[in-house]
């Protein structure tokens, strides 16, 4: 049996986790200035939710997705990501009635890649979806929004970069138009590419082989091909960006993964994780309601990668907080010290009782818990309703090295240090 957990899955602890706790904290309080509410979809969903929506040359659906039978042979899927499950839950649970529906998720994808520093195959996005606003400023609002997250954390090496997939008709003809240029090329496109040529040759403009890039630099430009109504709602979308004043760049390569983006595509893109370079991106859906078997809805929303701005986060501070070590001297306190640690507890405090060895040993014991505080009584001190109050680390906490409190004021001297 092996003691390892799955390749490309981690146990996460310590800071990492901490990071990431503090990154969903400061977005989930940031989104409620924009009225999002909190959504929890189950990680396991039948695999047609996915299949259907992601597009079947989509890597994801091709290549990478945990697909298993479950005991009564029904397909089953580990979510690779979060906008599928959160349009079936908003149908699944009649939420269409109610527009717009803003939702904010975050937790644990599954995706079969490759691992490496920054990709897993199981790893963690925290994303957003806007339903049922079909105006061009639920897009700015949306990218705002992770604009205003991603600042607010520290977060400052990202750039995003921006573009329009167009309408349905206009991609369309754009498609026609590509596989023609593309069919010219059609033996030096890398394998992949060949076979996206006719199914998805939108897919090629993002390929990461250098061969289709050089290839990809002299496409029909889309812009050639956008109906006035696409071009009309992307001006709309770069005037509200504008006067929000938020940064970005225009990139007619961006094209997304997945089928199911239409008019706004975007990404949040950093150069400081080496080809991991993608932190989030996002899209607008509208046809993807409907798609499921829903209302014909529109939606834009986005997904950004969890262990991705962990490791960009700046150093983050903790605030200064006391962590008290109980420290009774004898074997007959135990009990007082038991007593004692739970009300700290009761009242707000970190702390920690600590009963054997010598007090040399206990006291370093209490600093490796990253105590700054002990509180140590022998029956002395217990007969003089005192207690001692001593400083372990010189960190933070402004106080004497030690001082005697009577019992009765330990909670409010306390309080007094922090
Ligand atoms: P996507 O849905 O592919 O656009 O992913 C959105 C974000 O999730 C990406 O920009 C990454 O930050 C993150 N992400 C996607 N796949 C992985 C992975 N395998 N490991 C770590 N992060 C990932």
């Amino acid at each position: 049996m092996s003691l390892q957990p799955v390749r490309g899955m981690r146990d996460l602890l310590g800071e990492e986790l901490d990071r990431q706790k503090h990154i969903v904290k400061t977005a989930e309080e940031i989104a409620t200035l924009y009225n999002y509410e909190s959504i929890e979809t189950p990680i396991v969903e039948y695999t047609s939710v996915f299949k259907r929506t992601l597009g079947e040359t989509s890597d994801i659906v091709g290549k990478e997705m945990y697909t298993f039978s479950d005991r009564n042979n029904e397909s089953m899927t580990l979510r690779p990501e979060g906008t599928a499950s959160v349009i079936r839950a908003i149908i699944s649970e009649k939420l269409t009635q109610t527009l717009p529906q803003k939702r904010i998720y975050s937790g644990p994808m599954f995706r079969y890649e490759r691992p490496q520093k920054g990709r897993y195959r199981q790893f963690y996005q925290l994303g957003v979806e806007y339903l049922g606003q079909d105006s061009p400023f639920a897009d700015v609002e949306c990218i705002a929004l992770a604009d205003h997250i991603l600042k607010t954390l520290g977060i400052v090496d990202y750039k995003i970069n921006l573009n329009t997939l167009g309408d349905m008709e206009s991609r369309q003809s754009y498609k026609g138009a590509l596989i023609k240029y593309f069919s010219k090329y059609e033996n030096d496109l890398s394998e992949d590419s060949q076979s996206r040529l006719h199914r998805n040759p939108l897919r090629i403009l993002d390929s990461k082989d250098e061969n289709d890039q050089k290839i990809s630099a002299n496409t029909p430009k889309f812009e050639a091909y956008l109906s006035s109504e696409s071009k009309a709602f992307f001006e709309t979308v770069l005037n509200g960006l504008n006067i929000l004043k938020i940064d970005f760049e225009l990139n007619p390569h961006l094209v997304r993964g997945l089928d199911y983006y239409c008019h706004t595509a975007f990404e949040f893109k950093t150069t400081s994780l080496g080809a991991q370079d993608a932190l989030g991106g996002g899209g607008r859906y509208d046809g993807l309601m409907q798609q499921m078997g829903g209302p014909s809805i529109p939606g834009v929303g986005w997904a950004v990668g969890l262990d991705r701005l962990a490791l960009l986060l700046p150093e983050f501070q903790t605030k200064p907080s006391l962590r008290i070590a109980v420290i009774p001297i004898g074997d007959e306190l135990e009990l007082e010290a038991i007593r004692l640690t739970q009300e700290l507890r009761l009242k707000g405090f970190t702390s920690e009782i600590f009963l054997k060895g010598n007090l040399g040993k206990r006291f370093r014991q209490a600093d490796k818990a990253l105590c700054n505080i002990a509180v140590v009584f022998g029956s002395d001190e217990l007969a003089q309703k005192k207690v001692k109050v001593r400083k372990l680390q010189s960190v933070e906490i402004e106080t004497n090295k030690e001082t005697f409190v009577d019992s009765s004021q330990l909670i409010s001297h306390l309080s007094s240090l922090i």
